[in-house]
């Protein structure tokens, strides 16, 4: 028997940002043009769900282009980015790659670059190894971007040239904490550069702000999205700092706490950008099969923004 009606408040926007919807038409649009297979280097997007389902339409993913078996074969960019190395050694091996790199990860490629030329040494504010941060770091030499993570870091962080300082940043960071961190690299720097206009992206400030919004009124929040999405845990973790401390991210192998659930007034739900609405349509299908719920989206801002896939695609 069900219990007692518990209220599900639904934040928008939430899930598959402009970037995601054009990488993974990349990969449509190139097994159609192409054929399969097509390969794909790194998973086009942080979702498990997304990539089995380009599998089964003819995608092989690897992590590096050597694995690639049969190299007459196209290889796409994943929308992370990929150090300026990757397109090089593309072309060593003669593969033909089609880079579905996300425009606003691009930017802020070029604006590195830019720094670099105007001789600025640059601060990354990311997450070490995330393929974003690779790939960003990847644009200019070695040495002429240091990475920044905590608050703590720029504390330590001791001058290595006379150059003046820029800073950039990955898209996905959290909002509230690359303030912080930014407060204080202004505190120590004074005159640092700073990007003209924020490269945390539309989607990660609309996706937080959504959350943030309702977390505080929840009992439990839930973030639809895969463990090596970094929008989806920043999601998880501004959740809790906005007063929900039982938030939690739902992954392909989550179990879901229907007994903590039952118990709730009201639990919150949003979706990462890589992640499919489907797998939110499924997570509220489970829970209803168990307890009865009343659904309200609260949406605070309207996203009307697309990328267009490369020409060659069309
Ligand atoms: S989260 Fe932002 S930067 Fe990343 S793919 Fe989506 S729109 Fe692009």
């Amino acid at each position: 028997m069900k219990n007692k009606e518990i209220k599900i408040l639904l934040t928008a926007p939430r899930g598959f940002c402009a970037g995601v919807d054009r990488a993974i038409e990349i990969v449509k649009k190139s097994i159609n043009k192409y054929g399969a297979p097509v390969y794909v280097r790194h998973e086009i997007v942080h979702n498990k769900h997304v990539v089995d389902s380009l599998k089964e339409i003819g995608a092989i993913f690897v992590e590096e282009l050597k694995e690639i078996k049969d190299k007459s074969r196209p290889v796409i960019f994943s929308a992370h980015g990929v150090p300026k190395s990757v397109p090089v050694e593309a072309s060593e091996y003669k593969i033909e790659y089609i880079d579905a790199t996300c425009p606003l990860v691009s930017k802020v490629h070029r604006e590195a670059e830019n720094l670099y030329k105007a001789n600025y040494h640059i601060l990354l504010i990311g997450h070490l190894n995330h393929p974003e941060v690779i790939g960003t770091m990847g644009q200019l030499p070695n040495g002429s971007i240091d990475l920044i993570q905590t608050v703590n870091d720029v504390k330590k962080y001791l001058k290595k040239n006379k150059k003046n300082i820029a800073y950039i940043t990955q898209t996905t960071l959290s909002v509230d904490d690359t303030k912080n961190i930014v407060d204080a690299l202004k505190k120590k720097f004074p005159n640092i550069k700073e990007p003209l206009k924020k490269d945390i992206c539309y989607a990660t400030t609309n996706r937080q702000a959504a959350v943030k919004k309702i977390a505080k009124n929840c009992d439990m929040f839930f973030v639809i999205g895969s463990r090596n999405s970094s929008n989806s845990q920043r999601l998880v973790e501004v959740a809790q700092q906005a007063g929900c401390k039982d938030s939690e991210l739902i992954h392909s192998t989550s179990k879901i706490p229907f007994n903590k659930i039952k118990k709730c007034k009201t639990i919150g739900i949003s979706s990462g950008a890589s992640a499919p609405e489907i797998l939110v349509k499924e997570f509220i299908n489970k829970i209803k099969n168990k307890i009865s719920v009343k659904i309200n989206e609260i949406e605070i801002i309207k996203e009307n923004i697309t990328f267009k896939v490369p020409r060659k695609l069309n």
